[in-house]
């Protein structure tokens, strides 16, 4: 049996607030089933990251059930876990942008957003108030969140974020799957999670309205 990761002290409260970050995404539905997965990068060149294991129940994540990886998920530190099997997303965002931490959920509204949206290309938003809380947009911005093809070949998941993402916008729908969004830290990772949930909810509802 290998010896579980163990963080440094910088480490230790990264991956605290990950997984308090987790249990709050999951009790409001955004992460159940063991779905969905979390990470921060911790090391710039090379490329270091913590992630979340896969396969486990993200409203009881401990501290000891992250990964130490590099670049293509490789396992720099010995553990008994496998490193998210979406890892390679993780590593197009935090070369394509500035992001320490990069999360993803799956909820019903990012889901239904990309199914309504997807003729689109993208998930159009504005004058709303709540675009405030999206680092460099003010309420006269517009957003046009970008929808990309699902994958189940992982390398093919990463090249399609790759090709939809703008690194002005801090997330990316993936079709009737999830989202993939970010942060210069987990606090702005958080509040941009809360953010772009509350503006699909939004998008979806004003569409069922309208019609
Ligand atoms: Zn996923």
């Amino acid at each position: 049996m290998l010896d579980v990761f163990s963080p440094s002290d910088e480490q230790l409260p990264l991956l605290e607030r990950m997984a308090a970050d987790a249990k709050s995404f999951w009790k409001r539905g955004w992460l159940v089933g063991t779905c969905g997965n979390l990470s921060v990068k911790v090391n710039e060149q090379p490329l270091e990251m913590l992630v979340s294991a896969s396969g486990l129940d993200k409203g009881a994540l401990q501290t000891s059930d992250f990964l130490k990886v590099g670049p293509a998920g490789k396992i720099l530190a010995p553990t008994p876990h496998k490193p998210s099997s979406e890892i390679g997303v993780h590593e197009v965002v935090y070369r394509r942008t500035q992001a320490r931490a990069c999360y993803h959920v799956h909820s019903v509204w990012n889901n239904l957003a990309s199914q309504l949206f997807r003729e689109q290309g993208s998930v159009m938003v504005e004058n709303v108030e709540m675009l405030k809380g999206l680092a460099g947009f003010g309420l006269r911005d517009t957003l046009r969140l970008p929808i990309v093809d699902n994958s189940e070949d992982m390398t093919r998941l990463a090249r399609n974020v790759d090709g939809g993402l703008n690194p002005k916008i801090p997330g990316v729908l993936v079709f009737q799957h999830g989202i993939y969004v970010w942060g210069r830290d987990q606090a702005e990772a958080r509040r941009h999670v809360e953010i772009l949930e509350f503006l699909m909810e939004y998008a979806c509802r004003l569409r069922s309205y309208k019609q």
